[in-house]
């Protein structure tokens, strides 16, 4: 892939003054890239072993809030370092910023080495690790909606982020016009994502004015989820270039269809081979297929939490919108929360269409993957598919709230026994602080409401 850099390719490309500036990074809690500039010859020379940032990192919330009550980390162990380990196999160049490489970094603890099991990518390559014990490899894809607007970052901001004006006067899915007139951004976007180790297939308007999607090609779960940080912190920055904000709330606006993050899976051996494909079998879905998927819509209630982590995404849930309200499983049918696709083909797989898009990757795909293995392990059964409209039959309910999916998650015996008490309640602490600094505010909501009428 154009963009993939070795070490040597590095070092040669310092040494042309080709790149001067190494980002080295990690992911935090929210899925954002957090770490430092390295002018590139002190990067080669020392942080390319490892470097450090505060250890907050795994515990702030969006506004950098450094919340009480964690086991990890905290005032009164006085808020140390963590070790950040890049890995060299994401090194890359950034195509869209002069002379510039990044590499994301593992978060190991400052004393022991070891991987801290709650940093996103240590809980994604547990998983991973338990897969490849049995023999298998998951494959995944996390496609990404999001909005693009006139206003730049700065304009968004200066006016409260309200009454923005998107790219487009009208809903674009699928426009091939309105969005040849956006190519400025977009093919910027594809491009620069594919000089730096991102394979693009495409992107299309979405189902909404300014509203965009960019899919990216599918990969062993660890590197999709690098890649979808390197995606959207990529189009953020690339928009921004260009004059233009982006976002990839989940609901911006309560009018605005929702931007969600499908989530692609399949398993394979370690010989290539699709472990979901069994040309015999109905939908070409094996044995294994549908243990996995019964394992996905068994326990999908209780991992809700990492497909749909802020106050913000219960709002996406909205009865024909497209975005589901119900964990049921079908056949090429997008009211359901889970579709096959690639029915009767070696690409055969599950479409998770829960999540929105400001899931954090690592924490998603880790969850499916220790559903899927548990209905694997158990051997579940699967129930029948679902047909019709989904907004208005019966099935499991997505939680509503995000009260409600942090309860779930806190009660899930199997998401404690596969990720570990510690990693489960450090995700519920962050969502009850979620939910504890929305509850004690004042929305605009209300006070439209009530200022003069109550
Ligand atoms: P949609 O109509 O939902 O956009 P696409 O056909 O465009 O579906 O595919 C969506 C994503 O699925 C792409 O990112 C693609 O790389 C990925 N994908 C294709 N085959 C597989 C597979 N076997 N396992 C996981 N993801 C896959």
């Amino acid at each position: 892939m154009p963009g993939k850099l070795s070490l040597d390719e590095l070092k040669a490309a310092v040494a042309a003054g080709e790149i001067d500036t190494v980002l080295a990074a990690q992911v935090d809690m929210q899925g954002r890239l957090m770490g430092k500039r390295f002018q590139a010859e002190f990067f080669l020379e020392s942080a390319v072993e490892e470097t450090h940032a505060c250890n907050y990192l795994l515990t702030v919330d969006m506004e950098m809030e450094p919340v009480p009550g964690y086991r990890s980390a905290s005032w009164e162990k006085g808020y140390g370092d963590h070790v950040l380990k890049p890995d060299l196999g994401t090194l890359r160049r950034v195509p869209w910023l002069p002379g510039t490489a990044l590499v994301i970094c593992d978060t190991l603890d400052h004393h022991t080495h070891e991987l801290i099991p709650h940093a996103p990518r240590s809980v994604l390559k547990r998983q991973v690790a338990r897969l490849e014990a049995m023999g298998m490899r998951a494959m995944a894809a996390t496609e990404l909606e999001f909005y693009l607007f006139r206003d730049s970052f700065e304009q968004a901001h200066a006016k409260g982020y309200r009454g923005l004006e998107p790219v487009s006067p009208y809903n674009e899915d699928y426009h091939i016009f309105q969005t040849s007139k956006e190519e400025e951004v977009m093919r910027a976007i594809r491009l620069g994502l594919n000089g730096a180790d991102v394979p693009v297939e495409n992107s299309k308007g979405e189902a909404w004015a300014g509203q965009e999607e960019i899919n990216i090609r599918y990969a062993d779960a660890l590197t999709m989820a690098d890649r979808h940080v390197v995606v959207k912190n990529g189009i953020k920055e690339i928009a921004w270039s260009k004059g233009h904000a982006a976002t990839f709330m989940a609901k911006y606006d309560y009018e605005a269809a929702g931007s969600s993050s499908h989530v692609h899976q399949s398993l394979w051996s370690h010989e290539g081979q699709p472990l979901f494909h069994d040309p015999s079998a109905e939908h070409g879905m094996s044995a294994l297929m549908r243990n996995y998927l019964a394992g996905l819509l068994t326990h999908a209630t209780e991992f809700t939490l990492f497909l749909a982590p802020n106050i913000n995404s219960y709002k996406r849930f909205m009865v024909g919108t497209f975005a589901p309200t119900k964990a049921v499983w079908s056949t090429d049918n997008r009211t359901a929360g889970y579709r096959i696709c690639g029915l009767d083909t070696r690409a055969v797989r599950v479409e998770c269409r829960v999540g929105g898009a400001d899931l954090n990757p690592y924490l998603a795909i880790a969850a499916q993957l220790a559903a899927g293995i548990a209905g694997i392990e158990a051997k579940l059964d699967l129930e029948a598919p679902f047909s019709g409209d989904a907004y208005h039959g019966e099935g499991r309910e997505i939680p509503r709230t995000l009260r409600d999916a942090t309860a779930a998650l806190d009660g899930s015996a199997m998401l404690r026994a596969a990720m570990g008490d510690d990693v489960v309640d450090h995700y519920v602490h962050a969502a009850k602080w979620e939910q504890f600094e929305y509850d004690r505010r004042v929305t605009d909501w209300e006070i439209a409401r009530g200022f003069e009428r109550s």
